[in-house]
């Protein structure tokens, strides 16, 4: 089962990817995740990538499109994945498919998760994520149990460099002009499902996977655990 997420910055993504994936059994892979590693651990795609992301701007199709490809059709997304954040061009995503057709794979549901800019640019600003884990938390709404610090691992939370207020604000600019255009790629094929991403994180979840035909057996399986994060 391979599933995409697609949406604007802050609408959760990362969040209801993670619950998909405890609830499904498959790995969530995160191409924002994967270039902060790079770019923490100095490497030359981190490197190449790092100036791109400050300003909020898309990384080249060509740096992403191969890092995550070799993720997608390795042997820990064999039985599919949650995808968070790729495609997120039109090129990208053609590349995908081609890729998935080539090993007798194709998305199964594409969700596009939907919130207003007001709430957008909340919860992007509040934001606080580890520094290590990269589990998130909000300075109003997901307060960690003690301030500061990671209820998960105990490393310190960070804002991360993009979601200051000024760069959150180019990032959403970036998704209505280059991610968008994606929807109309994936409406005709009927695996498009529009979700609402306002509200509680376990309601959204909960759409998620009544969209998938899962209601109420995945709701409950998605404390259970499974796959982990890529
Ligand atoms: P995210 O964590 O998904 O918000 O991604 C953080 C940043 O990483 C984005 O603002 C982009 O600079 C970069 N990025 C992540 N995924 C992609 C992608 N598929 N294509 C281009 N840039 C990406």
């Amino acid at each position: 089962m391979d599933l995409l997420l697609i949406g604007p910055p802050g609408v959760g993504k990362g969040t209801q990817a993670a619950r998909l994936r405890q609830a499904l059994g498959i790995p969530h892979l995160s191409t924002g995740d994967l270039l902060r590693r790079h770019v923490a651990e100095g490497t030359r795609l981190g490197a190449a990538a790092a100036a791109h992301m400050r300003r909020g701007d898309l990384v080249p199709d060509e740096l992403v499109t191969e890092m995550a490809l070799d993720r997608i059709l390795g042997p820990s997304c064999a039985a599919g994945v949650v995808l968070d954040g790729f495609p997120r061009t039109p090129a990208q995503a053609e590349a995908l498919d081609a890729a998935l057709a080539g090993h007798g794979r194709r998305l199964t549901a594409v969700f596009h998760l939907t919130a207003p800019d007001r709430t957008l640019l909340r919860r992007l600003t509040g934001r606080r994520t580890c520094g290590d884990c990269g589990d998130s938390y909000h300075l109003d709404t997901k307060r960690p149990r003690t301030p500061g610090l990671c209820d998960h691992c105990g490393h310190r939370l960070v804002q991360r460099a993009d979601d200051t207020a000024e760069t959150a604000h180019a990032r959403l600019a970036v998704h209505t002009r280059q991610t968008e255009p994606l929807l109309e790629r994936y409406r005709p094929t009927g695996v498009l499902h529009e979700i609402d991403g306002r509200g509680d994180a376990d309601d959204v979840t909960r759409r998620l996977l009544t969209a998938l035909g899962r209601g109420a057996a995945g709701s409950s399986a998605f404390l259970a655990g499974g796959a982990g994060r890529l």
